[in-house]
């Protein structure tokens, strides 16, 4: 018998084995920067400005050729695109000048980069340097403390609870299910809860329903 908590891993797992995060890039330079971008806008705006912006200035190098005005004008229909151009170019310089181009491989090297939290370094360790982590974005915190995989009122605190309840062999993939299923299913406004295959595991919709738990 599964508790609550193994069997909705087991039922997002086959549902949404094999997702992975939608931002397009080549290299995890390339990651970075997408995923520095995409706070605050969508994955699918970020890949029309990247598709350019990559194609032209691939690597930290190429992206110095850039002024911040420049950067700003190839970024501007992002949200934020002044702060994260500033951001963009100050954490090129240190990456050139620190890494050789290259991307750290510890999170506490990863935050001290301009724009870089918490979560835009764990997508960047789980998915670039195969470390397990989980990033707690606004999907990974409404379907997790929804589900009650967590129950906690910032990101942080979620994520340390993600990580005592998921195995750690399955966080980096776990966060990818909570995203597609916050997408898909579990929607800010109007969560599907008639049609979400984990309904009766689910805290948010037992109380909903008037189920005791
Ligand atoms: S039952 Fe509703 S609130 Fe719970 S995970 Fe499914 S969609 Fe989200």
């Amino acid at each position: 018998m599964y508790s609550n908590i193994e069997s909705i891993i087991k039922i997002l797992e086959s549902i949404y084995s094999g997702t992975k995060t939608s931002l397009k890039y080549k290299t995890s330079f390339q990651l970075l920067i997408a995923a520095i971008l995409s706070a605050q806008s969508t994955d699918v705006r970020v890949n029309i400005v990247t598709k350019e912006l990559f194609g032209y200035y691939p690597t930290a190098r190429d992206m110095l050729k850039l002024s911040v005005t420049d950067l700003e004008n190839h970024i501007k229909t992002v949200g934020l695109y002044k702060t994260k151009a500033k951001h963009i170019i100050d954490a090129c310089k240190i990456l050139v000048e620190q890494y050789d181009g290259e991307i750290p491989s510890t999170r506490e090297e990863l935050v001290k980069l301009p724009g870089v939290g918490r979560k835009t370094a764990n997508v960047v360790l789980s998915i670039s340097k195969n470390i397990p982590s989980i990033a707690v974005d606004t999907h990974v915190f409404r379907v997790s403390n929804r589900l009650g995989l967590a129950c906690a009122d910032n990101v942080l605190e979620t994520e340390k609870q993600l990580m005592k309840n998921i195995p750690k062999e399955k966080w980096s993939d776990a966060h990818h299910w909570l995203i597609w299923h916050g997408r898909k299913i579990c929607k800010a406004r109007k969560p599907l809860c008639n049609v979400c295959p984990i309904n009766k595991y689910c805290d948010y919709y037992q109380k909903k329903s008037g189920v005791a738990v």
